[in-house]
């Protein structure tokens, strides 16, 4: 079964802009996708709607191999990765990592352990008890991934992620973010509007097209991965 099944999906804001038309797309369970495509076209919008964060205007949306809950929405699956880490400056890189299980009632000793695999796998087990401002900006965004890893989530969805980053330092995480994928067998879906980027990292691109936002082409990739 899909993870996501998004059939004829349209988007008409209040303001009356369309954002997307007609789009169509299933996500299979392993995949890694970027939705390719220029600013406008409607990225974020589908990926909001992907995380049941949005509510559409027509078409259907279905999370087959998901709980869902009495809205109709998937509950637990899908982390997000924002295009700010938006971490909390009051808390500990310990305690932003700790949010999503402590809003479903986790103790903080029962997360613990959760928390510090969550920690380890962006390479971050010795700053638990840092705060964000100690951190440069790809540590916040290795801790706004964690955090986003913590629950662990089936689809982990990202948002132009490493946008705001220096070019090593986004080169690093794109890295780092395709070992994860490598190791863990999640499902990805990373928004870009680099072709290099989502060349790299996927295994699909969908391109998308802008005015009104809907899937121009699909494009399996065949990559060497053996080599890496
Ligand atoms: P992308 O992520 O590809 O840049 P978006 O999904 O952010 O595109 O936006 C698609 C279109 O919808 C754009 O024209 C944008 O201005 C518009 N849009 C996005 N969010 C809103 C909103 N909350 N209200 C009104 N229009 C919006
Ligand atoms: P990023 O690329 O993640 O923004 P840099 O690699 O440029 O960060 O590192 C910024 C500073 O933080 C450097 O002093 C670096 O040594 C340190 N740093 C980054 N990640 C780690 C880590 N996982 N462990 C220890 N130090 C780190």
């Amino acid at each position: 079964r899909p993870l996501v099944a998004m059939q004829s999906v349209s988007k008409v804001f209040s303001s009356g802009t369309v954002a997307l038309s007609g789009m169509s797309l299933t996500v299979e369970n392993g995949e890694f996708i970027s939705l390719l495509g220029p600013s406008g076209c409607g990225k974020s919008t589908a990926l909001r709607i992907i995380a049941g964060l949005g509510d559409i205007t027509s078409g259907t949306i279905d999370w087959p191999s998901s709980r869902i809950n009495a809205k109709g929405l998937p509950e637990g699956d899908i982390g997000f990765v924002f295009q700010e880490p938006t971490l909390m400056p009051w808390k500990s890189v310990f305690g932003n990592v700790y949010l999503p299980l402590k809003l479903r009632g986790v103790s903080k000793a029962a997360a613990r352990d959760q928390i510090m695999s969550a920690l380890a796998t962006v390479g971050l087990r010795d700053f638990a008890e840092a705060y964000p401002r100690e951190l440069s900006g790809g540590m916040k965004m290795r801790v706004s991934i964690a955090r986003a890893l913590v629950t662990k989530p089936k689809l982990l969805l990202m948002d132009e992620p490493f946008a705001a980053l220096d070019e090593i330092s986004r080169q690093k995480l794109n890295d780092d973010v395709l070992l994860l994928w490598k190791m863990t067998g999640i499902t990805v879906i990373f928004v870009t509007h680099s072709v290099f980027e989502s060349a790299y990292l996927s295994s699909r691109i969908i391109v998308m097209k802008a005015r009104p936002g809907r899937v121009h082409a699909d494009l399996p990739l065949v990559t060497n991965r053996e080599r890496d």
